[in-house]
């Protein structure tokens, strides 16, 4: 069974259709690119997945369920930072991914902090856990977002653009952060634009422009694009 099926999935703003008629299945434990220009309806696309946005037609089902039902989904919003305006540390916002697992009604245990501790060790940012989130450099927020869905225990992660901005050693730190996670089992979906990195860094290239272009190996995707 796919963890991710989208069946004919449409989503119609008043501007007119950001997705038409879009299909695909995911297995558990890829790494998928999602490439397109902007506006190629990407981030609608994961909002999708994530369950914030409902397709005006279609469906999507997360192992045979509604986003959510069997297994928790996390959503990296692009930019997430920016609109942040309360001194923060980054332990904080690890811990809001505790929220969603305990409620808002009772405070943080003992494993929470735990769990909160061993997120921050497993993506390298246990030493700047009392740092305040806005001065940390964009890779590092990236992988405080990680900590975030890795407290949430989130076995399926959607990430928006994480690269852009970044260095080169914090793509390439980032990237390998990615596929340690991969490797623990985590299904991961990224959108990016640019193709010889998605090509390069993901096991699978799902090419979107509004509707769907073309999905499969990096090798298959390039072959029939050139
Ligand atoms: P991408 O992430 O690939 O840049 P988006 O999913 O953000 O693409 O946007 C797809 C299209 O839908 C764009 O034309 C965008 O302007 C439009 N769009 C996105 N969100 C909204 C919205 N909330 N209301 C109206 N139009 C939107
Ligand atoms: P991204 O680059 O991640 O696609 P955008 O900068 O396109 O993000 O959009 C930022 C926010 O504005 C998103 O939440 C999107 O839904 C919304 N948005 C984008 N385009 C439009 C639009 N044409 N009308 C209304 N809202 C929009």
């Amino acid at each position: 069974q796919p963890i991710v099926h989208a069946i004919d999935l449409t989503v119609m703003y008043e501007s007119g259709p950001a997705l038409e008629r879009v299909s695909f299945e995911i297995y558990k434990g890829e790494r998928v690119a999602v490439v397109g220009p902007n506006g190629a309806g990407k981030s609608t696309l994961f909002k999708v997945i994530a369950g914030i946005l409902q397709p005006t037609s279609g469906r999507i089902e997360i192992y045979g369920g509604a986003p959510g039902e069997h297994i928790c989904v996390a959503y990296v919003p692009q930019r997430s930072v920016v609109d942040w305006r309360f001194p923060v540390t980054v332990y904080d916002v690890v811990m809001m991914g505790r929220v969603g697992r305990i409620g808002l009604l009772r405070r943080p245990g003992r494993d929470d902090h735990r769990i909160v501790r061993q997120a921050l060790e497993r993506v390298g940012l246990s030493d700047l856990a009392s740092r305040q989130i806005a001065q940390l450099s964009g890779g590092q927020q990236q992988r405080m977002f990680l900590a975030r869905a890795l407290a949430q225990e989130a076995e399926l992660m959607l990430l928006d653009e994480p690269f852009t901005g970044l260095d080169l050693p914090s793509q390439n730190e980032l990237l390998a952060l990615l596929e340690r996670l991969q490797g623990e089992g985590i299904t991961i979906m990224v959108s990016l634009h640019d193709l010889n990195l998605a090509a390069q860094q993901f096991t699978r290239l799902l090419l979107l422009n509004r509707t769907l272009i073309a999905l499969g190996t990096p090798q298959d995707v390039l072959n029939t694009q050139t």
